[in-house]
């Protein structure tokens, strides 16, 4: 018996646990564990050397610890949803039903003290293991924690209103994929919530052990869910299938378009798969036709601005260039010139790469690069009908630039977009491309540049006194007052303050001294100083500190825009200019100018701050003890006393965990839960509810409806 003092396995505790029963033949399932290695319990009842009666009650008497063979029927959820996956499958354990002071886990291994540990940290229960034969465990595992449920109860929690999603032409069947019905609920549940929520991206990406859903809503990130990596693979499979894409390809990039009916309203999906290190992740972006539809009036400009980009998209002649970096809003600013002008008298044709949203009414030509249709090809030909206006996608290359001077000077109006920061960069970047300064000078007429700024909600701004210095002294320069707008939070804007977005511009009209220093060669700086000086430059500074006097944005959103724009304008003064371009590092500067003004939303780093936890419950009592409790524990403790609040401090504060009361006057602990993950899409903040009572049945509904636990009142702090 040597080899049993060895201690070789981690399940010989079973063999020994027998040792005084009286089993025989012990030496030859040692043998046999090391020749064909199934555990030892599985070689002991198999080789009919014990029966699980007999392993059970010897379990019991040397050890002192229970047996349990659970149907799946009694495993609650709640207990289920208290250890991650991971940690179930490496100890080979499964909670089996909880109260808010223990936790019975049935175990393969449960004299293993380290699982037990783990167990009562992760719950803040006391664990209570029962053994159970490794092969339950696994059987149990697999069935209630298939991708198909975890994805059926993710689903059922992001469903706040009933949405259909309908492919058009769903290819499942004739590419002969199976995809499950959970897969296809959940990608057509996100997709219905992203649309509902404005979000104009779905990010599905990768981490070492799950997929997180963000998704992009009025330009900031927005963690939506997070579901297991092993239920990422069929998701994606389903994105693939949508977009007409090759399933089994999984180590190039893909690229692919769908077209949706969300609740009756055509969406148009642009899809794009990437392989990474973790597996593929997918990027949608969602195309809503009525982005290509939106009045001019409602683009947002200011009024006087308004009618000075109306005359010059009303001429006869001409070439109109939107300019602004990629997001910027340039192609609906675009659609909604095209729009204005569409009457029966005037023949529009637009040359596009792709085409994103077909318009009534209007002649939409696709460019085809690898066909030979190029855009100065499709250009000539078009030219050849003498339309009145053409839209061109993008002046991409030097050919096309020709083309569109050559038609905007002979009786044709031209609209397109370009790639450049500001104003007067454009005329440096159409210099570089290659066109002579004196075509740029008369053909030339107008170049906006536009950025986006999240709308103020109307229903809640609030109006303050300015005390940002560097804001005071522009609205000082500008001669505007010094009471700006700010935003607050509403149930009309999901507590954000903003609604939707609203373009900033700035406005370069090439007339008189303007087209005279351009047709002479000067300077950005001597043109943006002629601009200024005989008011056919409208800068975007002065459109950003309007806006934020207006109303129309806050200070804050303006001033990023500001600050990012200044950068460059900076840089851009500098001497030579045209040749030196922008040099890199002042690019990298005023993108993280950006990207900060950015990143205040979405969540901060982990481990920058103490960990913030927001306390809920209309008692002051049990608010001072769970603060008391928590902060010697080491949290950070916001408090509400009911649910608006809440509301409002999960949004603006993002505590990293809700904890909150059930019953309270007004908005009460389940209208909140349903608030934070339905109406704010917040599926991966946990959230803890504290109660009177918890019976089984309450538990199952607190878990369905998104709760991660529950603690029972009264409790002991
Ligand atoms: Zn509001």
């Amino acid at each position: 018996m040597a080899k049993l003092v060895e201690h070789r396995f981690n399940d010989e505790w079973i063999v020994q646990s027998l040792l005084d029963e009286g089993v025989t033949d012990i030496e030859a399932v040692y043998k046999a564990r090391l020749e064909k290695a199934p555990e030892f319990a599985e070689l002991l009842l198999d080789g009919k050397l014990c029966t699980e009666d007999l392993l059970y009650a010897a379990v019991r008497r040397r050890h002192k610890i229970a047996s349990t063979v659970p149907d799946p029927s009694e495993i609650e959820r709640m207990a289920l949803s208290l250890l991650p996956e991971r940690l179930c499958r490496s100890r080979l354990m499964i909670p089996v039903s909880c109260d808010h002071e223990k936790v019975v886990v049935a175990m393969a291994r449960p004299i293993d003290l380290d699982g037990v540990a783990d167990i009562e940290k992760m719950t803040g229960r006391k664990a209570e293991p029962r053994f159970c034969l490794a092969r339950n465990v696994r059987q149990l595992l697999d069935l209630l924690l298939s991708p198909e449920l975890v994805l059926e109860d993710v689903t059922a929690q992001l469903r706040s209103e009933a949405a259909q999603v309908q492919v058009v032409g769903d290819m499942a069947d004739a590419m002969g994929v199976s995809i499950s019905s959970p897969v296809i609920r959940l990608v057509d549940t996100l997709i219905a919530k992203a649309v509902a929520m404005k979000a104009s991206d779905v990010h599905f990406e990768l981490s070492d052990n799950e997929s997180v859903i963000r998704f992009r809503i009025d330009g900031i990130m927005r963690s939506i869910m997070r579901i297991p990596l092993y239920s990422s693979r069929p998701v994606v499979s389903r994105i693939k299938i949508m977009a007409n894409l090759d399933v089994a390809e999984h180590r190039r990039p893909q690229d692919g378009r769908a077209k949706l009916m969300v609740s009756g309203a055509e969406i148009g999906l642009r899809v794009s798969i990437l392989p990474t290190a973790h597996g593929e992740t997918a990027v949608l972006r969602l195309l809503d036709k009525r982005v290509a539809s939106v009045p001019f009036d409602q683009l947002g400009f200011r009024d006087s601005l308004a009618s000075r980009f109306r005359r010059l998209i009303t001429a006869k002649q001409g070439f109109v260039l939107v300019t602004g970096p990629t997001g910027s809003g340039k192609t609906t600013t675009l659609y909604s010139a095209v729009n204005l002008l569409k009457s029966e008298t005037t023949n529009i044709v637009t040359v596009e790469d792709p085409i994103e949203y077909k318009l009534d009414g209007i002649n939409q030509v696709q460019i085809n690069e690898k066909q030979g249709l190029t855009f100065a090809g499709v250009l000539r030909s078009v030219l050849r009908q003498d339309p009145n206006v053409i839209l061109v996608g993008e002046i991409r290359d030097r050919e096309t630039a020709e083309v569109a001077f050559q038609a905007a000077t002979t009786g044709h109006l031209v609209l397109s977009t370009l790639h450049t920061n500001d104003t007067v960069g454009t005329v440096g970047r159409l210099l570089d491309i290659g066109i002579e300064k004196g075509r740029i000078a008369s053909g030339l007429t107008g170049v906006t540049a536009q950025r986006l700024v999240r709308r103020l909600c109307a229903v809640c701004r609030v109006q303050e006194d300015a005390s940002d210095p560097a804001a005071l002294r522009l609205l000082e320069r500008f001669s505007l007052p010094k009471t700006v707008w700010a935003p607050r939070g509403c149930t009309e804007c999901h507590l954000t303050g903003y609604q939707g977005r609203v373009a900033l511009i700035e406005l370069l009209k090439i007339e008189r001294e303007v087209k005279d220093q351009i047709s002479s060669g000067a300077s950005e700086n001597e043109i943006y100083d002629a601009g200024i000086r005989t008011g056919r430059l409208y800068p975007m500074t002065l459109d950003a500190m309007s806006a934020a006097v207006e109303g129309r944005t806050s200070l804050k959103e303006a001033m990023a825009i500001v600050n990012a724009f200044d950068i460059r304008e900076a840089t851009q003064r500098a001497p030579s200019a045209y040749s030196a371009g922008t040099p890199p590092e002042a690019l990298a500067a005023a993108d993280s100018v950006t990207r900060a003004a950015d990143d205040e939303a979405p969540e901060a780093e982990p481990g920058t701050r103490r960990r913030r936890v927001l306390v809920v419950d209309d008692e002051k009592a049990i608010r001072v003890i769970l603060k008391i409790t928590l902060e010697r524990a080491g949290f950070e403790v916001l408090e509400s006393d009911g649910g608006e609040t809440a509301l409002a401090m999960v949004l603006n504060e993002r505590p990293e965990l809700l904890l909150t009361d059930l019953d309270m006057p007004g908005l009460d602990g389940r209208q909140l839960v349903k608030a934070v993950r339905g109406d704010l899409g917040m599926l991966d903040m946990p959230i803890v509810v504290l109660t009177a009572s918890a019976r089984k049945n309450q538990r199952e509904d607190l878990l369905a409806a998104g709760v991660n636990d529950y603690l029972t009142k009264p409790f002991d702090p």
